[in-house]
């Protein structure tokens, strides 16, 4: 490995022009996918900084010694810190606004000085193995907050977003702490070979964070799309699409003999209310009786309940852990609320059909057929009341 390494045919300089050229291609990536993410502009924004303030830590890395005394290494060394700080306070703001630019200016501060008292005697020390620190605690503290990070919570590129900057932290760590006992073991010669590995590596890292944070954002984007496919945008409850999705995983996830009953609702005489009224008040009746189920059914405390607009002023209910008497007590209040609630002073009624499903049958469609048969016959014996469907039927 030695001999492979020291004999590696590239020199630091080239990978500094490497490096300049994937920290800008990261920044430009990042900007590209910030106009198309509007939800994470300001993130993707920071992190493109980021991407723009290490290209100039590079550019200054490379010329270090153009620069008098150890000014072009803290120049460089403060420049670092301060991406790896940027693309922190980008991660940080992923769960909302967040403060701490006094801590990032302090340190920096801080760190300014420690070069200015201490660097000025240390130089080659502190540009080695000192100035590691900090990315290390940075790098650390990112990869904690990208863990705890609740936008992030359920992604599939969370892992590798957590990993990338930990493993990051840990070499920058071995630079600070295994690499003086090596110099010293080995003589000096193997700090020109960790100084290949720490740029080789920086390559990587250059190029592996910022398409990380690419696919954090649209992985959050499509699960927000995936979200909005399953909801009803009038009200808020599931659509369609939604309520057999999850209808038909909670069915399969419940016990064979815990009982499951379905509400089907249908709003009464509700053309003839747009007729008079306007549609626009029409929207506001459904969006009311949204309220009153779904409030009715938190109040009654039904455990997961899943509550959809089906379609128009229809709507229906699966309650879980409810059987029919229950269901239909809860049917009865929901009609019961719905018809003494007003809207822009019109009141309407509706109608609900109730049907269980079979111990161990978890068929959502035949259990829907059933309660809408429910449906009309309460339509038919004169509207807002609930009617159960017959056990032949169920
Ligand atoms: P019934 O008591 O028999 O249910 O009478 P109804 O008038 O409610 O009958 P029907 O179900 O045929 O009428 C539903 C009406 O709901 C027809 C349609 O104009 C209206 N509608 C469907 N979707 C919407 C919507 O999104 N907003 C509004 N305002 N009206 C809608
Ligand atoms: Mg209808
Ligand atoms: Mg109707």
């Amino acid at each position: 490995m030695h001999l492979a390494v020291t004999t590696m045919q590239i020199d630091l300089h080239t990978l500094y022009f490497l490096l300049v050229g994937t920290l800008l291609t990261g920044a430009a990536m990042m900007l590209w996918e910030r106009m198309a993410q509007p939800f994470r502009a300001t993130e993707l924004g920071f992190w493109a900084s980021g991407s723009v303030i290490f290209t100039a830590g590079a550019i200054m890395a490379m010329n270090r010694f153009s620069l008098p005394g150890i000014t072009g290494l803290a120049a460089a060394n403060i420049l670092f810190v301060l991406g790896y700080l940027t693309w922190l306070h980008g991660v940080r703001l992923l769960d909302g606004p967040v403060g701490g630019v006094r801590w990032y200016a302090a340190l920096l501060l801080a760190l300014a000085l420690l070069w200015a008292v201490a660097g000025v005697h240390f130089p080659a020390a502190f540009w080695n193995h000192v100035a590691a620190l900090p990315i290390a605690a940075i790098c650390g503290l990112t990869a904690l907050v990208t863990y705890r990070c609740r936008a992030l919570r359920r992604l599939r590129s969370r892992p590798l977003a957590v990993a990338i900057p930990a493993g990051h932290a840990l070499f920058y760590c071995a630079r600070a702490f295994v690499v003086p006992p090596l110099a010293a073991a080995y003589g000096p010669d193997i700090l020109s070979v960790v100084a290949k590995i720490t740029m080789y590596e920086a390559v990587l890292y250059s190029i592996a964070v910022p398409m990380t944070f690419v696919s954090l954002v649209r992985e959050e984007a499509q699960d927000r799309l995936r979200a909005a496919a399953r909801t009803d945008y009038l009200t808020g409850l599931s659509n369609r699409h939604g309520f057999f999705e999850q209808g038909e995983f909670m069915l399969a996830a419940r016990g064979t003999d815990a009982p499951v009953s379905l509400l089907a609702f249908d709003l009464d005489h509700f053309k003839a209310i747009n007729d008079r009224h306007g549609h626009a008040t029409g929207d506001a009746v459904i969006r009311l009786f949204a309220t009153v189920v779904r409030d009715l059914i938190r109040d009654v405390e039904v455990p997961d309940p899943v509550v959809a607009r089906l379609g128009g002023e229809e709507f229906a209910a699966l309650l879980p852990g409810r059987g029919l008497a229950e269901a239909r007590r809860i049917g009865e209040a929901v009609a019961a609320r719905f018809a003494e609630t007003s809207v822009e002073g019109i009141r309407a009624t509706v109608s609900v059909g109730l049907a269980e499903a079979r111990p161990g049958r978890s068929d959502l469609g035949q259990l829907l057929a059933n309660a809408d048969r429910a449906l009309y016959r309460a339509k038919a014996l004169g509207r807002n009341r609930v009617e159960v469907a017959g056990p032949a039927a169920a």
